[in-house]
């Protein structure tokens, strides 16, 4: 089959690989039918070091299970199913509290096991990983009901730590495809005021239909002013950080207002935490991670189903899986937003 591995930073090609198969009695093979560049494939993009065999990319995908091992009892052959970036077994104590992310028997798709920007995927842990949905492969809510595999699901994860709700200000720091759906999300919740801190034109218009009534396209702390005076002069509620440098960071914490809550998705770039004697004196919680996003599906589903919310529109470029290249450097050089690959 054909898949997708980077052998170092700007070096990304599609090979002939051995076919997806069962290892273990718990796994199933996903054909994949959707699968996505996200923008933390970027970080590798940008800077992953010479390897020989290169790295198997790809942690969003959906797609129809074409074999089951004989473990798996909760998914069958012909099912179309949302596969979230890591795989889990969906029972063990961190699963259990909703940490997915945190399973003892789990790990990262692109990572501990090849990636699903290919023809197919092996799924560790099947039944506690995949999810079925209730429509055809090629529904028409296809590219909403992908973003349930990360992007939506982490910008949810970004709100829900944020403790967005009702009469709480809300900002978001990054306009990427998380980053608007941090804005989705954070209307979903009910927050009172949304600010998206974000410079592309094309993502602020895409951000105010998603629920944004104020933006600020300036950095540093001319943002942090702005952020200020919109939102009474004590900054926001709840921050939500949807890029991971340190910059953006300093940024999310300069913007909270003292007992308010960063949640923070994007993948931190550095080892310390920046403006930590302001969180300190202002009792602001940072918190999140890697979202559990197994654990919103059945949440965020019905939401999509029924039309309230449209993730799906973060997707402004489609291509076969022989572009994938050419998809990483649009994402890379900002020429999309999110690229779906259709296998
Ligand atoms: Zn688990």
């Amino acid at each position: 089959m054909h898949a997708t591995v980077m052998y170092r930073a700007g070096d990304v090609r599609i090979e002939n690989v051995p076919d997806a198969a069962i290892v273990d009695p718990t796994d199933a093979v996903v054909r994949v039918t959707r699968a996505c560049i996200c923008g933390s494939d970027l970080w590798q993009y940008r800077s992953m070091k010479p390897t020989d065999g290169g790295r198997r990319m790809g942690h969003e995908a959906i797609g129809v299970v074409e074999s089951v091992g004989s473990h798996v009892h909760s998914v069958k052959v012909g099912d179309l199913v949302v596969m979230p970036f890591a795989y889990s077994d969906g029972t063990c104590a961190f699963c259990s509290q909703g940490l997915h992310t945190s399973c003892i028997q789990g790990g990262f798709f692109g990572g501990e096991v090849a990636g699903a920007q290919a023809e197919a995927v092996r799924v560790p842990q099947a039944d506690g990983t995949l999810f079925p949905l209730p429509v055809g492969e090629d529904h028409v809510l296809m590219p909403s009901l992908l973003t349930l595999s990360d992007v939506m699901g982490t910008g949810h994860h970004a709100a829900v730590c944020a403790r967005v709700g009702p009469g709480r200000i809300a900002a978001v720091v990054g306009d990427g495809a998380v980053g608007l759906c941090g804005v989705i999300a954070a209307k979903r919740l009910g927050a009172e005021r949304i600010i998206l801190l974000g410079r592309h034109p094309d993502r602020i218009a895409l951000a105010r239909v998603f629920g944004a009534t104020d933006v600020v396209s300036v950095r540093g702390d001319e943002a942090v002013e702005r952020v200020r005076e919109l939102s009474g002069g004590y900054g926001a509620h709840s921050v939500l950080e949807c890029v991971g440098h340190g910059e953006s960071m300093k940024t999310a914490i300069q913007i909270t207002r003292p007992g308010g809550t960063v949640g923070r998705v994007g993948v931190p770039q550095d080892e310390s935490m920046p403006a930590s004697l302001q969180s300190f004196y202002g009792n602001i919680t940072v918190s999140g991670g890697p979202a559990p996003v197994r654990a919103y599906i059945a949440e965020l589903l019905p939401d999509i189903l029924e039309g309230r919310i449209e993730p799906g529109r973060v997707f402004d470029r489609v291509i076969g899986l022989r572009d994938v290249p050419q998809g990483y450097q649009a994402m890379n050089e900002r020429k999309a937003i999110k690229v779906m690959v259709k296998p």
